[in-house]
């Protein structure tokens, strides 16, 4: 694969998406030179609940034992305007929320070990072109000098404000302005019996353990309220968990650890995934606001399926062209129906067909129809099949019927 000199892959960005990609191509003999122009380990402005199906690639390449201390958390209580659900996700599930210092470091580390180079401190400024092909890269140390790296692939895992997509000018699918800002920080003393999920008009906020015993608590609103938020975020934050039951009084009773993070920086995009010598994967291709939580899991999904179509079509299994459509239909595919979720989520508004549909779930006492729910939410049950029209009906109606039965047992005169 490849000549003497050069890679088989350069990769672009080297946190979950890149040195995710780095990881499995190298695992597949691959020569793979990945650079990013952080260093690690570093932190990023992200939370980091990991969705099961994320844990579970984790799991599967070897690496959750490598993300420190973070309790796994197998039981959720979502708290929203229509009811209080309390379950656990289906198959026995987790989500794990280990900060990125340390999930972004073992992915670089565990790459490293399995043979690409990762270079740190490294940034792209230019991709080079050969025949309408991109053909590689030139960058290097602030500071120092520019150098050529060539490869016949150039992945961009550059986050969502892509260089190497905007570079390629990768078309947009689709594309939506952000709608929503949100505040983080963690708490010391502040116990969790569940991961805690809180809708309210007009607000979302979670709170979930991570390492070292603290609690992160996210919040965020609509893009609307934002510079009425910022003027004294401390308090807008603080104003926003006490909407949340007893959640600010819980966090009030804490000790805070961290600076709070703030960003109105939250767009939405699906992105070509690949071209003449390009390919885009994690935040470059596929963004979406994070009230859905969504973008680690999708991002180690995103590198897996990419990488197994450029060893495939780099090592001859089939063509590379085909591997890459193919992939970015399984993308797309995949990505539809939360992205559609997503949208809707950050409108901080439940309907009253929603609102129907949870207090049915709720009605109903059966564990197995919340796990159903927290699947949805985690993108382990097709969120289209749980929260769309059909789904959303069919369990109105036993909810309905269920209500109708049980007051006919308790109402002996309703008879
Ligand atoms: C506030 C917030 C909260 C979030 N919460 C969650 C959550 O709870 N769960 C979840 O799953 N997702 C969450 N997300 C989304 C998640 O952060 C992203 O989906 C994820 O980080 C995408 O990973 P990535 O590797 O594609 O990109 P990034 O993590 O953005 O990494 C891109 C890397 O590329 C490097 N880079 C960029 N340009 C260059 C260049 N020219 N040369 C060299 N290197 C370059 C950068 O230094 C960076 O390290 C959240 C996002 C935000 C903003």
């Amino acid at each position: 694969m490849g000549d003497a000199v050069g890679y088989d892959v350069i990769v672009v960005g080297a946190r979950v998406a890149g040195a995710a990609t780095a990881l499995l191509l190298a695992r597949r003999g691959l020569r793979v030179l990945t650079v990013d122009r952080a260093a690690f380990p570093s932190d990023t402005l992200s939370s980091h609940q990991i969705q099961p199906p994320g844990v579970e690639r984790l799991a599967r390449w070897g690496l959750l034992d490598r993300l420190g201390d973070a309790p796994p958390t197998h039981r959720v209580r979502l708290d929203s305007t229509a009811t209080v659900l309390d379950g656990t996700f289906p198959g026995g599930g987790a989500i794990h929320s280990p900060r990125r210092t340390l999930l972004d470091h073992a992915l670089v580390e565990a790459a490293r070990a399995a043979g690409a180079e990762v270079r740190e401190r490294w940034r792209v400024e230019d991709l080079v072109w050969e025949d309408g092909r991109v053909a590689g890269v030139r960058g290097g140390s602030a500071g120092g000098q520019l150098r050529t790296e060539r490869a016949p692939l150039v992945v961009g895992a550059d986050g969502k404000r892509s260089f190497v997509a905007q570079a390629v000018r990768a078309s947009a699918r689709r594309h939506h302005a952000p709608r929503s800002f949100a505040s983080y920080t963690y708490w010391a003393g502040v116990p969790l019996t569940a991961g805690e999920l809180h809708q309210r008009e007009g607000l979302a906020a979670a709170a979930f353990p991570t390492n070292g015993g603290l609690t992160m608590v996210y919040m965020s609103a609509p893009l609307a309220g934002f510079d009425a938020f910022r003027a004294d975020a401390e308090a807008g934050y603080l104003a926003a968990l006490d909407r949340c039951g007893d959640l600010g009084d819980r966090v009030r009773a804490g000790t805070r650890a961290e600076r709070l993070r703030t960003t109105p920086d939250l767009p939405g995009h699906v992105r070509a995934a690949h071209g003449p010598g390009w390919c885009l994967v994690g935040d470059a291709g596929v963004t979406m606001d994070p009230v859905s939580a969504q973008g680690i899991a999708n991002a180690l999904r995103d590198a897996e399926g990419l990488a197994t179509a450029i060893a495939d079509g780099l090592g001859g299994v089939r063509p590379l062209r085909a591997a890459l459509a193919d992939h970015e239909r399984d993308r797309d595919r995949a990505l539809r129906p939360m992205y559609d979720f997503t949208l809707r989520l950050a409108t901080y508004h439940s309907g009253p067909a929603e609102r129907l549909f949870l207090r049915a779930v709720a009605r109903r006492r059966d564990p197995a129809t919340v796990e159903r729910v927290f699947g949805a939410f985690a993108g382990t049950v097709p969120v289209d099949e749980v929260f769309g029209a059909r789904g959303a009906l069919r369990l109105a109606a036993a909810g309905f019927a269920a209500g109708i039965d049980a007051r006919l047992r308790t109402e002996p005169s309703a008879r």
